[in-house]
């Protein structure tokens, strides 16, 4: 009976009310809930092992190439991450290739990445000087060793002869400003994150959160951070990096910190 039915409806909502109403939003909102952890996608994480083919990065004093030790560190994170069932991972190069710096930004952008990290090991002049350190963006160099760096990491496209101002991406810059503060709000808490759990598995340099005008850390709108696994120039260190016990122990508190950076902002 068509009418009937439609009485009925009428009576029942009459019946229920505000309150009805009320448990009803509760319901469906319960339901969202359930839906969104059902469906909560993993996180997609994209790692990039700096240099790689003709850039083969710094040189350490026996010989090891950064781009050798960056991959297979990079490779055992991924490793690691994926094994937690939490993570998809993106590599910016899986092999010993060269890929422009602006180019591993692009890549990360397209794949939807959430956080990037970039992974390096550093040639400093002093030779006993050893330990990790972690490299969020700013305009200004946080000390005249980072700019330094930043210069050393940025070399690697006037290797290949790249003009980086030609890539600029048409954006309004009110939206792109506001969009690089949250990043860059983000990039330091991910940078904190590093700074502790990294520290509990291997040394890290004094002052170990620094920051300079890194080219690779310029999406606007993915959190990032680059890290120096240690020092190639001290001659113990750079044993130790070429270890896959010791590549284990820096990727396992690589993840830790990925780990915490996301149960932070999945609190705030
Ligand atoms: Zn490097």
């Amino acid at each position: 009976m068509r009418n009937g039915g439609v009485d009925r409806r009428m009576v029942l909502r009459l019946l229920a009310g505000s309150a009805g109403a009320a448990a009803f939003s509760v319901a469906t909102e319960a339901l969202a809930q359930a839906k969104t952890k059902l469906l909560a996608k993993p996180h997609l994480v994209v790692l990039d092992p700096g240099h790689g083919g003709v850039d083969p990065g710094a040189i350490g004093r026996s010989g090891t190439y950064e781009k050798d030790v960056a991959l297979s560190t990079a490779r055992e994170v991924a490793r690691q991450l994926e094994a937690t069932r939490r993570y998809r991972v993106r590599l910016t190069r899986d092999d010993d290739e060269f890929i422009p710096l602006h180019e591993r930004v692009v890549l990360a952008r397209a794949a939807g990445g959430e956080l990037f990290l970039s992974i390096h090991a550093d040639a400093l002049p002093n030779a006993s000087m050893r330990g990790a350190s972690i490299y969020t963006l700013s305009e200004q160099a946080s000390d005249r060793q980072t700019a330094a760096l930043a210069a050393r990491e940025n070399r690697a496209d006037l290797i290949a002869g790249i003009d980086l101002s030609r890539h600029e991406p048409v954006v309004s810059e009110i939206l792109l400003d506001l969009a690089r503060r949250q990043t860059n709000n983000l990039s330091i808490q991910l940078a904190r994150q590093l700074v502790t759990d990294l520290g509990h598995q291997v040394p890290m340099l004094t002052n170990s959160h620094r920051s300079a005008g890194f080219a690779v850390l310029k999406a606007p709108d993915i959190p990032s951070a680059l890290v120096e696994i240690g020092c190639l120039s001290n001659r113990d260190e750079e044993r130790l990096l070429q270890r896959a016990a010791y590549q284990r122990k820096v990727a396992s508190g690589l993840v830790r910190s990925i780990n915490d950076y996301f149960d932070v902002i999945a609190k705030a």
